[in-house]
């Protein structure tokens, strides 16, 4: 089953494409910023520890993303994994490469979403999403058709991340561009990485990476 990797900066769209690929492909997404806030809301002791970090937008530690990745890793995935949101250093990509070998897996594709910086702005700083369902939605792009009501649950507890305001933000993105963007240049040495243009339509960008999967 391929095993692949989303990779780009906040706001690239990693977290929908990931979404559409569970529903279609049946594959397990494994996303650390999705398993880093559950644990900050059930109030487990890392979630604390970590809770402040993330809301300046910097990154956590090596060792607990890894150790989160390794957790999921060890209960397999019939579909395939998705990684979103990790690896974010060289560390955890040499990490990674070892939690796959050891359990006799392989990593398939690495799929680079390339978007600039003023639209990764625009799509942050308006986002929020319904907190019963997941829906996401955007104040410019995308509101709900009622204010405050969800489309597609009818909920009403519209959530913004304590991380999706400027500040943090732009804290983001240097973290992202020291740290994260080196992973380019490392995964194309390994002849594994293809990249898509993330400003494309959802559905087209889905269909790049639907490409990529079938020859996976
Ligand atoms: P984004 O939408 O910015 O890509 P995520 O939801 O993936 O954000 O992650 C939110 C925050 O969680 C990050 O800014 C960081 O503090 C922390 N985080 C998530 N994944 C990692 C990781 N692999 N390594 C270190 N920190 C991480
Ligand atoms: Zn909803």
């Amino acid at each position: 089953m391929p095993n692949i990797i989303l990779l780009g900066p906040p706001g690239a769209g990693k977290g929908t494409q990931a979404k559409r690929l569970v529903d279609e492909r049946a594959m397990v997404q494994l996303s650390t910023g999705d398993m880093l806030r559950e644990a900050k809301t059930s109030g487990t002791e890392m979630g604390k520890r970590v809770s402040d970090v993330m809301a300046r937008g910097e990154l956590v530690t090596d060792e607990i993303v890894i150790g989160l990745i390794a957790e999921k890793l060890s209960q397999g995935a019939g579909g395939g994994f998705i990684f979103d949101g990790f690896p974010r250093t060289l560390k955890q990509a040499d990490a990674l490469g070892k939690l796959l070998a050891t359990s006799g897996q392989n990593l398939s594709a690495v799929i680079e979403m390339q978007v600039d910086d003023a639209a990764l702005v625009a799509r942050i700083t308006g986002r929020f999403t319904c907190g019963t369902c997941g829906e996401v939605y955007h104040d410019q792009t995308r509101p709900p058709k009622v204010d405050g009501t969800c489309d597609a649950c009818g909920g009403h507890d519209m959530k913004r991340r304590a991380d999706d305001n400027e500040s943090a933000l732009k804290t983001r993105l240097m973290e992202y561009y020291k740290k994260t963007s080196p992973l380019i240049g490392y995964y194309y040495a390994k002849g594994q990485l293809t990249s898509v243009d993330g400003l494309a339509e959802m559905d087209v960008v889905a269909s790049s990476i639907s490409k990529v999967l079938d020859k996976a």
